[in-house]
C-alpha cells in the first residue's frame, strides 16, 4: 500500500491554501477532490463545455479563485493532484479508500487535512419536494458556474448574506426575482452592527448586491418565511408569512405569490462525514451550523495528525477557510520538522491576527442569521423529511410517541436516513424533531455514525482495494 506524507481532502479555498503552504515547505502532498476541477464551492470553475469571451462576466469570486489556483500552479511539481476522486472510506491508522476511474485505491496518510466543506441546510415545508424548489447553493452553482437560470419568476426565502448575492446574480442573469424573504429582523441586524467595523470589503460587496436589487425593484421582506409551495407538476404558487422572533409563522399574515421557482437559503451545514468516520470528537455549535469536529488552535482534531479546516470545521466563509487551511498545513510542516518553531510561531501569529477580526465579524453574522426553532416546529405531519426513503414528519413523530426517541431507533424503524444520501440531508431535521418532541437538547439527541461507503459505490469498486 502506498504511503503519503500529507493527504488533503477537498480542493476548495481551505484545501488549496493548505496545499500551497505545505508545498512551500517541501511536504509530499496528495490533494484530492471529488469535482473535475479545483476551486470548491465559491471558486467553482466553468465546465469545459462552456467558454466565455469576457472574463469580467464571471465576477469577483471567479477572478479571486483564478488567482489562488494560479498560486497553487506555481508548486505543481511539488504535489500530486487527483480530481474526480471520491474518498469513500477512512479506516484506522489513516488508511483511505479512494474511488478513481471506477477503481478503488487504498492508501495510507501520515497526516490528513480534511477540507470537505459544507452543504445547504434543508428546511422542509409543505410542497418542498415539488420540482421548482431548490436550495441557494444549488442555484448559485447553476447561475454562476453553469450560466443556467433555475427559473423565470423566482422567490428567495431564507436568511443570510448569500441570499443577497444570489438575488443579485439572478437579476443580472435576467430572472424576475419576485421577492427576497429574510427571516431575521432588522433589530437583530442593528444589535450586531458594531462588529462590522473594519470589514469594509465585505460590507461593500453587500452594498453592491443591495444596490443591484434596488435597481431591479426586488422587495426585501424582513421577518418573513416561506410556509407552502403549491402546484400540479411543479411549483406554481408560494405562500409566505410574517414570523415572530422565534421564526414561527404568525397566523393570518399569509401572502401569496405566483412563481415557478422557490429557492431556500437557510445557511450551510458543515460536512462532518469524514471527521466522524475517523472518530474525531464532535461538538454542537448552532452558530457554526451544527456539529463540528473539536480542534485546537492549529485545527488539529482530537485525533493526532488529523486536521479539519474550512467550512467542515464550522461555516465562516471563504477567507476564514483559507487561513485555517494555511494554519493546519503549517502545523503539519512543523510536526515534520520542516520549519523551526520560531518561524512557525511568527507565521501563526500573522494568521491568528487576521483570523481574530474575521471571526468576530463571522460570529456577528452567525448571531443574526443562525436558524431559529420556530421554523422547524411548524412542519406538519404530511411533509416528507427523508426524501430518499420518502418518510414523513408524521411517521417520525408516531415512532417517537411510541417511545423510540433515538436517531438510530428512528432510522431502523422508519428507514429515514438509510437512502443514498445516508442521512446527510435529513439528519439535522430529524434531530430537531426529536429534540422538540422529547424536550431533549440536540447534544443529547446526538448524530448518526457514518459507515463507509459514505456515498454509494458498487460492490465491485469496494472489493477492488489493493489492501485486501
Ligand atoms: C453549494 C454552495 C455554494 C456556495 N456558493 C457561495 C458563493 O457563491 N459565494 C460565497 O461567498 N460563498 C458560497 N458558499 C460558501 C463558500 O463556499 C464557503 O465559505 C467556502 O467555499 C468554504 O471553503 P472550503 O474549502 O471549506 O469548502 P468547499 O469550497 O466547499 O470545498 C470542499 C471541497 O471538498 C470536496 N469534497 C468533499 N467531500 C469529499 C470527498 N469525500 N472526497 C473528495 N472530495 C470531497 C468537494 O468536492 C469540494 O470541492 C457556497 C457554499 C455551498 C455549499
Amino acid at each position: 500500500m502506498r504511503e503519503v506524507e500529507l493527504v488533503i481532502i477537498g480542493g476548495g479555498p481551505a484545501g488549496v491554501c493548505a496545499a500551497i503552504e505545505a508545498a512551500k515547505c517541501g511536504v509530499q502532498i496528495l490533494l484530492l477532490d471529488e469535482n473535475p476541477k479545483l476551486g470548491g464551492q465559491i471558486y467553482r470553475r466553468l465546465p469545459d463545455s462552456l467558454s466565455i469571451t469576457d472574463q469580467r462576466q464571471l465576477g469577483k469570486d471567479y477572478s479571486q479563485g483564478t488567482q489562488l489556483l494560479a498560486e497553487l500552479e506555481q508548486y505543481s511539481d511539488k504535489f500530486e493532484l487527483l480530481r474526480d476522486v471520491l474518498v469513500w472510506g477512512i479506516f484506522p491508522d489513516k488508511e483511505l479508500a479512494l474511488l478513481h476511474d471506477g477503481k478503488t485505491e487504498v492508501l495510507k496518510a501520515q497526516r490528513l487535512i480534511l477540507a470537505e466543506g459544507a452543504y445547504d441546510r434543508p428546511v422542509p415545508f409543505s410542497g418542498w419536494t415539488l420540482p421548482g424548489v431548490l436550495t441557494a447553493g444549488a442555484a448559485l452553482r447553476m447561475v454562476k458556474a453553469e450560466k443556467v437560470l433555475p427559473g423565470e419568476r423566482i422567490l428567495l426565502a431564507g436568511t443570510g448574506p448569500l441570499q443577497l448575492a444570489l438575488g443579485a446574480h439572478l437579476v443580472e442573469a435576467g430572472a424576475k426575482v419576485v421577492a427576497i424573504l429574510e427571516a431575521s429582523s432588522l433589530s437583530d441586524f442593528w444589535k450586531q452592527l458594531p462588529h462590522f467595523w473594519g470589514q469594509w470589503g465585505v460590507l461593500k460587496d453587500g452594498m453592491d448586491y443591495l444596490l443591484k436589487l434596488c435597481k431591479a425593484r426586488v422587495p426585501l421582506l424582513r421577518g418573513y418565511a416561506i410556509v407552502e409551495a403549491k402546484g400540479e407538476e411543479q411549483v406554481e404558487q408560494a405562500t409566505y408569512a410574517k414570523v415572530d422572533r422565534n421564526w414561527q409563522a404568525i397566523p393570518s399574515t399569509e401572502k401569496r405569490a405566483e412563481v415557478d421557482t422557490i429557492i431556500t437559503g437557510y445557511g450551510l451545514v458543515p460536512s462532518t462525514r469524514l471527521s466522524r468516520l475517523c472518530g474525531c470528537r464532535q461538538k454542537w455549535n448552532p452558530y457554526l451550523g451544527g456539529w463540528v469536529p473539536c480542534h485546537d488552535e492549529y485545527m488539529e482534531t482530537t485525533l493526532p495528525g488529523i486536521f479539519a479546516a474550512g467550512d467542515c470545521s464550522g461555516v465562516e466563509g471563504a477567507v476564514v477557510a483559507q487561513e485555517e487551511g494555511r494554519l493546519a498545513a503549517l502545523k503539519v510542516c512543523q510536526q515534520f520538522g520542516l520549519i523551526t518553531p520560531e518561524e512557525a510561531s511568527r507565521r501563526y501569529s500573522a494568521i491568528f491576527k487576521k483570523l481574530r477580526g474575521l471571526k468576530k465579524f463571522e460570529a456577528a453574522l452567525n448571531n443574526i442569521f443562525a436558524i431559529r426553532r420556530g421554523l422547524l416546529g411548524q412542519i406538519i405531519d404530511d411533509v416528507i423529511i427523508c426524501r430518499c426513503e420518502e418518510v414523513t414528519a408524521g411517521e417520525i413523530r408516531k415512532v417517537i410517541n411510541e417511545g423510540f426517541t433515538s436517531l438510530r431507533e428512528i432510522k431502523v424503524l422508519t428507514g429515514a436516513g438509510m437512502g443514498p444520501c445516508q442521512g446527510r440531508m435529513c439528519e439535522p431535521i430529524i434531530a430537531d424533531i426529536i429534540s422538540i418532541e422529547t424536550k431533549q437538547s440536540i447534544e443529547e439527541v446526538g448524530f448518526y455514525s457514518p459507515r463507509p461507503p459514505i456515498k454509494p459505490v458498487s460492490f465491485g469498486c469496494a472489493a477492488e482495494g489493493d489492501s485486501g
